[in-house]
């Protein structure tokens, strides 16, 4: 016979794994019983090697202060929950907290902070200026601010790490599976899901969490025309140590390439993979464009060796789940479960997300939730009303 589950987290992103493993995080350290399953396609990271962690929120700007202010504190406490969840699971992914914004002048390095501050939601005080000589080397740029509020982190290494955790705690992670459909039972207080492999199906005591990104979540019931998909690229190649040791003496560089206010985001990780990320399109058509444009950001940083990794470069070429308003989409429908909609700052915002879902779905807290439901007021306030309590277990 199945095994019931209290709660399946449908999709094998950062939004489902969080929460999922936040969720028997807290169940097991508060000694409640809670079984939960992950359901997913696959394990997918943004990325597979260098990416970012920020306080980045595409929509926070247009927030009236007060609940700006809010979102603020919720994401820097979700940047430190994730650094603490690295931590406490000893998760191999090279983690790095601090970020150096370089120019080829004072005045460039400060346009760029201030880009920082008022596109992704930085405070003046989150930022210091770098003494001369400690400025990243490289070519041409001499002028630095730094914080430790952006970092880099493996994607890869950090989705698969948290999968372990998950199983560790006695979760159950179910892979290369794709979710079809469910069916409520009402009567029985039981949702069915259904995969398209031989008819499976796992059942369970409360509705799921669908966290399946862009090209499946909006064609959920309800979900239609709340998000869309956009396409961003990421480059990298693994620097000769010569090479790496030439470029760098830190590991990590925020470089301002005259991106028409755009902002390059390249780092060096410690195994020498150079990242170099930017652009978005609205069709998987403008991929060609992209990586266009990320060769000439590879040939304009590192104008000596460019050529000498012109034929390994690799890229990641994926979609995110983008909303209207820029904010994401996490609350409670009346048949399922919903978060998604993180836009470019997926690693932070999904941490943020799965906190919530933590403490509404164990403990019975559902405020935090509540404070994320109204980012989204047309999805939720309906369904608010006249919504079942989720019941958590405590
Ligand atoms: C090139 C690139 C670079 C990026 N860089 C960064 C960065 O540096 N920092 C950052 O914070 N964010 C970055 N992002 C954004 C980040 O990737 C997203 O915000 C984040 O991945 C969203 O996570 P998610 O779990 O909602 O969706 P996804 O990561 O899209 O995960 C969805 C998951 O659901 C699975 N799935 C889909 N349909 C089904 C189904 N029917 N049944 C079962 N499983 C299903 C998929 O296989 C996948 O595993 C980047 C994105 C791209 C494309």
């Amino acid at each position: 016979m199945n095994k019931t589950y209290d709660k399946i987290f449908v999709g094998g992103g950062i939004a489902s794994l969080m929460a999922a493993y936040q969720t028997k995080r807290m169940a097991v350290d508060a000694g409640v019983e809670y079984d939960i399953l992950v359901l997913a396609e696959s394990i997918h990271p943004p990325t597979a090697v260098g990416s970012h962690i920020t306080l980045a929120l595409d929509g926070l700007g247009k927030l009236p202060s007060e609940g700006k202010d809010t979102m603020r504190v919720l994401m820097l406490d979700a940047m430190h929950e994730l650094c603490a969840i690295v931590d406490r699971e000893k998760i191999a992914c090279g983690l790095r907290k601090g970020y150096q914004f370089l120019g080829r002048n004072a005045e460039e390095a400060r346009q760029l902070v201030d880009l920082i501050i008022r596109d992704f939601n930085y405070k003046e005080d989150y930022f210091r200026e770098v003494p001369q000589d400690d400025v990243f080397r490289l070519s041409g740029f001499t002028h630095a601010w730094e914080t430790d509020l952006i970092g880099q982190i493996n994607a890869h290494d950090l989705l698969w790490g948290i999968q372990r955790a998950i199983t560790e705690l006695g979760g159950d992670v179910v892979v290369g599976r794709y979710y079809r459909y469910y069916r409520h039972h009402t009567a029985r207080g039981k949702t069915e899901l259904y995969t398209s492999y031989n008819r499976e199906m796992f059942e369970s005591r409360n509705v799921p969490l669908m966290a399946t990104g862009a090209h499946h979540i909006q064609y959920m019931s309800k979900m239609r025309g709340q998000t869309y998909p956009e396409y961003t690229i990421a480059a990298h190649a693994r620097l000769n140590p010569e090479h790496a040791q030439a470029i760098s003496r830190r590991p990590i560089a925020g470089i301002d390439s005259q991106f028409a206010g755009d902002v390059l985001w390249a780092t060096l990780d410690p195994k020498n993979i150079f990242t170099a990320g930017i652009g978005y399109t609205s069709t998987p058509r403008g991929e060609r464009k992209l990586i266009r444009g990320v060769r000439s950001i590879f040939r304009e940083v590192l104008p000596d060796i460019a050529d000498l990794y012109e034929d390994k470069l690799e890229f990641s070429f994926g979609a995110m789940t983008m909303t209207h308003n820029g904010m994401p989409i996490i609350g409670r429908m009346t048949s399922y479960d919903v978060s998604t909609g993180f836009g470019s700052g997926g690693l932070v915002a999904a941490t943020m997300a799965g906190k919530a879902w933590a403490n509404s779905l164990v403990q019975g807290n559902h405020e935090t939730l509540e404070t994320l439901e109204a980012l989204q007021p047309q999805l939720f306030e309906r369904s608010r009303r006249a919504r079942r309590q989720a019941p958590g277990v405590t």
